[in-house]
C-alpha cells in the first residue's frame, strides 16, 4: 500500500545555484540560440503542419512528325524512300506513368514459318549435321534445330531451324539514329493530383495557361508541355547519342504545397534525372529496346515485319507532401525541443567537470596555465558532487598523525596486519569549523567533580615503550595487542603513526576531544537529555562515545566515521579511561 506521504508528496530537485557573470552569460547564449534556432527551424521547416503525401494520376500527349529516309531494293534498283511517321508509329502504350518515343529501329521484313538456315554467329556455325541436334531449343536462337547443318551464304553453313524466316540479322543500332528528329517532339503531361488527408485536389495545367509554351527551366518553368531535346540538355545529355541505343529518362513533378489559407501555394516543380546506365559503351547490355512485329497475310500465308525498336521510356514520377496548420504537431515539435534547453546545463556541467579533473590540475591543458579556471570550477565541483563509496564490509579507513591524507583499504585483510596494508590515498575532508563550536573546547576543563577520577594525566609526558608487549608494527610505542580471536586481529593491529615519533594519544587535544568524561557526558546527555549517568552501562556508552570522537576529529565527514579503525594506541588509551567490567571487548564491526 503506497503511504500517504508517497499519494500526496512531491519529490522536486534541488538545485545549485552559481553566482558568475560568465557562466551567467553563457547559459544565455545559450538560451537565446537554441530559442533562435528553434523558432527559425519551425518557420523554415514549417514544423507546425501536418504532412501527408500526394496521390496521382498522369496523362501524356506526344506530338510531332519525323521523317526516315531507307533504302529499298526492288526490280534490282536500289531506291531511297521517305516515310513520314507520325505519333501512332513511334509512341507505343506503356503501363504505369511512363511513354515510350521511338528513336531508331531495325527491320525484318517478310517473314514467314517455314525452315531456315540460322544467321551465323559463333554460336550457330557448323560443319556438318553432327553439330546440330534434332528437336533442340536454344533460349538464345530463334527457332527449333532440324538437326541439318545447311549453307547459309557462300561457304558459311549453319543449323537449320524452323523458325520465322528469314532470321533476323544480328546488327548493331544504326549510327546516327534514324529519328534522331524526334528531339524536337513535344509531350504534354497532364497531372491531378489529391492530399487525401487535407481533402484538396488540384492539377498542374490551370485553366488560364497558355498551352502553346514550352517548358523552360527559369523563363517558363510552369509550362507542362516539354521538347524532348531540352529534357536531355538538362540533365547534361546529348539527345542523338542517347537516340542510337535508346534509354531511359525520368520526369519528376515534385508537389510541395503549403494548403494554409494565409500563405497558400501548390504548383508542381518538374525537374529530370537520366534513370539507365550512361556509360553505354561498359554495360552489358545498353540502352533500351524491344522487339514488335507487324503482322499480315500474302497469298493467303500469314507473314509480318519484325522491328526492333530503339528508344526512349520517359517515366513520370510524382511525389511531394501537402502540409497544414496543425496544433497537435505544433505541440509536439515544441515538446520535441524541451530538452535542447537542457544543453547549457549539459555543456557548464561539462566545463566544472572537465576543468576540475586530474587531467587539468596536471596542467595538460594549456588554458589552465594562463586563465586559471580549474581553481573556480573545482570550487563548483565539490559543491556539486558528493563522492560515496560503495559501504562493503571490507571497506576501513586509517588515518596517521604524520601522514596529511587518509587511506582506504577495501580488501580483505587475510592475517595482513592493517598497519601494513598500503590501501588508496583519499584527501582528509575539509575542516567545518562550525562542528568545533559544539564542543566543549575551552583548554581549561571544569573544575573535577568530587568523587569523580581526575582523567587528564600531563599531557605532553614522554612515551615509555614497554618493550616487553610492544608489538612489532607499533611505531609509537603504546600500543597492544589485540584480544580479538586470531581471525579478526588484524583488523586492531594499526599503530597512530607510520614512522616512528610521538603517540597521538599523548596529544593535548586528544585528551580534550576523546577523554574528557564531562564533555562526553554532554554528548550523550546531548543525545538523551534526561539520561541516567550513574546507570552500570554508562562506561560503556561514554567509551562508545569516545570512539566517535575520535573518529570525527580525525575523519572529519561521517560517511567515513563509520569505516574508520582506531589505532591500537588509542583504542586501549579509551578503553583505560572507561572500561568494561568484565568479558572482552568486541572490537569494530562494520556496519553494513
Ligand atoms: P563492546 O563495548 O564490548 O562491544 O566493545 P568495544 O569497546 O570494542 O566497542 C564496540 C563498539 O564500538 C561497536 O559498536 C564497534 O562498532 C565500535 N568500535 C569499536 N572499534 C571501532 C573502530 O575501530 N572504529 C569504529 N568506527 N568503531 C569501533
Ligand atoms: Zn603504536
Ligand atoms: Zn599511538
Amino acid at each position: 500500500m503506497l503511504a500517504r506521504g508517497q499519494l500526496c508528496g512531491y519529490n522536486s530537485v534541488r538545485v545549485l545555484r552559481i553566482h558568475s557573470v560568465w557562466i551567467g552569460t553563457l547559459k544565455n547564449v545559450f538560451l537565446v540560440g537554441t530559442c533562435i534556432y528553434i523558432c527559425f527551424a519551425l518557420v523554415s521547416d514549417k514544423l507546425y503542419q501536418r504532412k501527408e503525401p500526394v496521390i496521382s494520376s498522369v496523362h501524356t500527349k506526344v506530338k510531332g512528325i519525323a521523317e526516315v529516309k531507307e533504302e529499298v531494293v526492288a526490280d534490282g534498283m536500289k531506291r531511297l524512300v521517305r516515310t513520314v511517321l507520325d505519333t501512332a508509329d513511334y509512341t507505343f502504350p506503356l503501363q504505369g506513368n511512363s511513354f515510350f518515343v521511338m528513336t531508331n529501329f531495325l527491320k525484318t521484313e517478310g517473314q514467314e514459318q517455314r525452315l531456315c538456315p540460322e544467321y551465323p554467329t559463333r554460336r550457330t556455325l557448323c560443319s556438318s549435321d553432327r553439330g546440330c541436334k534434332k528437336g533442340w531449343m536454344d533460349p538464345q536462337s530463334k527457332g527449333i534445330q532440324t538437326g541439318r547443318c545447311v549453307v547459309y551464304r557462300g561457304n558459311q553453313k549453319t543449323c537449320e531451324v524452323a523458325a520465322w524466316c528469314p532470321i533476323e540479322a544480328v546488327e548493331e543500332a544504326p549510327r546516327p539514329a534514324r529519328l534522331s528528329s524526334a528531339e524536337n517532339f513535344t509531350v504534354l503531361i497532364k497531372n491531378n493530383v489529391d492530399f487525401p488527408g487535407h481533402n484538396y485536389t488540384t492539377r498542374n495545367i490551370l485553366p488560364g495557361l497558355n498551352i502553346t509554351c514550352t517548358f523552360h527551366k527559369t523563363q517558363n518553368p510552369q509550362c507542362p508541355i516539354f521538347r524532348l531535346g531540352d529534357i536531355f540538355r538538362e540533365t547534361g545529355d546529348n539527345f542523338s547519342d542517347v537516340a542510337i541505343q535508346g534509354g531511359i529518362m525520368g520526369i519528376e513533378i515534385y508537389w510541395d504545397c503549403n494548403l494554409d489559407s494565409w500563405s497558400h501555394h501548390c504548383r508542381p516543380k518538374y525537374s529530370f534525372r537520366r534513370l539507365d546506365d550512361k556509360t553505354t559503351n561498359e554495360s552489358l547490355y545498353p540502352g533500351y529496346n524491344f522487339r514488335y512485329a507487324k503482322y499480315y497475310k500474302e497469298n493467303n500465308v500469314e507473314k509480318r515485319t519484325l522491328i526492333k525498336v530503339f528508344g526512349i521510356r520517359f517515366d513520370i514520377l510524382v511525389f511531394g507532401t501537402g502540409g497544414k496548420f496543425d496544433i497537435i504537431q505544433l505541440v509536439v515539435y515544441v515538446g520535441s525541443t524541451l530538452s535542447y534547453f537542457g544543453l547549457a546545463t549539459v555543456f557548464i556541467d561539462f566545463l566544472i567537470n572537465t576543468y576540475s579533473s586530474p587531467v587539468c590540475r596536471s596542467r595538460v591543458y594549456p588554458c589552465c596555465t594562463c586563465c586559471q579556471p580549474c581553481a573556480v570550477n573545482e570550487y563548483y565541483y565539490r559543491k556539486k558532487c558528493e563522492p560515496i563509496v560503495e559501504p562493503k564490509p571490507t571497506l576501513k579507513y586509517v588515518s596517521f598523525v604524520d601522514e596529511s591524507h587518509i587511506r582506504m583499504i577495501d580488501k580483505q585483510l587475510l592475517g595482513k596486519s592493517l598497519q601494513h596494508v598500503k590501501g588508496q590515498e583519499v584527501p582528509r575532508p575539509p575542516l567545518d569549523f562550525t562542528d568545533l563550536t559544539k564542543l566543549p573546547l575551552s583548554l581549561h576543563d571544569p573544575p573535577p567533580i568530587p568523587g569523580q577520577p581526575e582523567e587528564m594525566q600531563p599531557l605532553r609526558e614522554e612515551v615509555t615503550p614497554k618493550s616487553r608487549d610492544r608489538p612489532s608494527w607499533c611505531k609509537c610505542g603504546s600500543c597492544l595487542p589485540s584480544q580479538l580471536p586470531e581471525r579478526r586481529r588484524c583488523l586492531e593491529e594499526l599503530c597512530c603513526r607510520r614512522k616512528p615519533g610521538a603517540c597521538i594519544t599523548t596529544s593535548q587535544l586528544f585528551g580534550k576531544l576523546v577523554l574528557s568524561r564531562h564533555a562526553l557526558q554532554c554528548l550523550l546527555l546531548y543525545q538523551e537529555p534526561l539520561l541516567a549517568l550513574e546507570a552500570e552501562d554508562t562506561n560503556s556508552r561514554l567509551r562508545h562515545c569516545a570512539y566517535r570522537c575520535y573518529t570525527t576529529w580525525r575523519f572529519g565527514s561521517q560517511d567515513m566515521a563509520d569505516f574508520a579503525i582506531l589505532p591500537s594506541c588509542c583504542r586501549w588509551r579509551i578503553r583505560r579511561e572507561f572500561p568494561k567490567s568484565k568479558g572482552q571487548y568486541s572490537g569494530f564491526r562494520s556496519p553494513y
